[in-house]
């Protein structure tokens, strides 16, 4: 297992958010420095089922307090209703070779395998399937597995994913010679020539500032470099495609559909003026 060697502590902090938040039971995270911290995050930013939107959550620690002896438990609470709560339970030590570990036993209610609103109406049933035995797979820390069935939903919905990222570019005023080749890259079937062009579709302008083209992740599933990884890799290579795949059937589909129903309208508006304009007075 690999060690986080000398880490903050505001680094272990939001490390251990992380950890809370969204990693599987029983992956370990060891590392050394952050000897300070000796308490979990007070606030933690989780999905709540009854706000029905992500929300802080907040746990109550005393004076003095110390979760860094062993096997403990926790309970947080939504800020936002004061209705729902969740309990972490984990263990967080010193060990003798003077790393730490800390990792999740158990936590209730379990990690959620919700699949967004916007997402669920862009899958069809088969592959929604499909993408419920991913996101199982990685809560139970299954990486390799949960990879596998990405795999599946992303090539299937390949198609649909390039019709929304040429749309959004066009939207955005791509290079002519970027959104000419959809219609080639339709009818392509290499997997990889197809990534590649979703990242070119991608411009830098419809991305955060600053990062990496997030469609390259998706190579990851293809590439044969999979076979030595992990299962923690596999899991970290599938948050990112999920984020990836969240955005482009979430938010820049929502946008385009809005840019493009905001231009019909226009279009139909204009129609109707000229058709006025055209009868004769009466
Ligand atoms: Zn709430």
């Amino acid at each position: 297992m690999s060690v986080e060697q000398f880490i903050t502590d505001e680094q272990l902090q939001t490390k251990l958010q992380v950890v809370l938040q969204t990693w599987p039971l029983y992956r370990q995270l060891n590392y050394t420095g952050g000897d300070q911290v000796k308490v979990v995050p007070q606030h933690l930013s989780l999905f709540c089922d009854n706000c029905n939107k992500d929300t802080f959550w907040e746990t109550y620690i005393y004076p003095g307090q110390n979760n860094k002896e062993g096997f403990k438990e926790k309970e947080y609470k939504c800020r936002n209703c004061g209705n729902r709560t969740v309990t972490y339970y984990f263990y967080w030590n010193k060990q003798k070779n003077n790393t730490t570990l800390v990792f999740k036993v158990g936590q209730y209610p379990e990690l959620e395998e919700r699949v967004s609103d916007t997402l669920k109406t862009a899958l069809s049933a088969e592959d929604l399937k499909v993408y419920k035995n991913a996101l199982r797979m990685r809560n139970f820390n299954l990486g390799i597995a949960a990879v596998a069935y990405m795999r599946r939903v992303v090539e299937n919905r390949m198609s649909d994913m390039l019709e929304v990222l040429h749309e959004a570019a066009r939207v955005h005023n791509a290079p002519p010679e970027v959104l000419s080749r959809h219609e080639e890259m339709m009818k392509e079937k290499r997997f990889s020539v197809r990534v590649d062009y979703a990242g070119d579709l991608l411009s830098e302008s419809l991305r955060p500032k600053g990062q990496p083209n997030p469609m390259a992740i998706l190579h990851e599933l293809a590439s044969d470099g999979l076979h030595t990884k992990t299962d923690e890799e596999c899991v970290d290579i599938f948050d990112a495609c999920r984020q990836t795949f969240e955005f482009v059937f979430g938010k820049m589909r929502i946008e385009t559909e809005e840019a493009k129903n905001f231009v019909k309208g226009m279009a139909e508006l204009a129609e109707k003026r000229a058709k006025a304009q055209a009868k004769p007075a009466p």
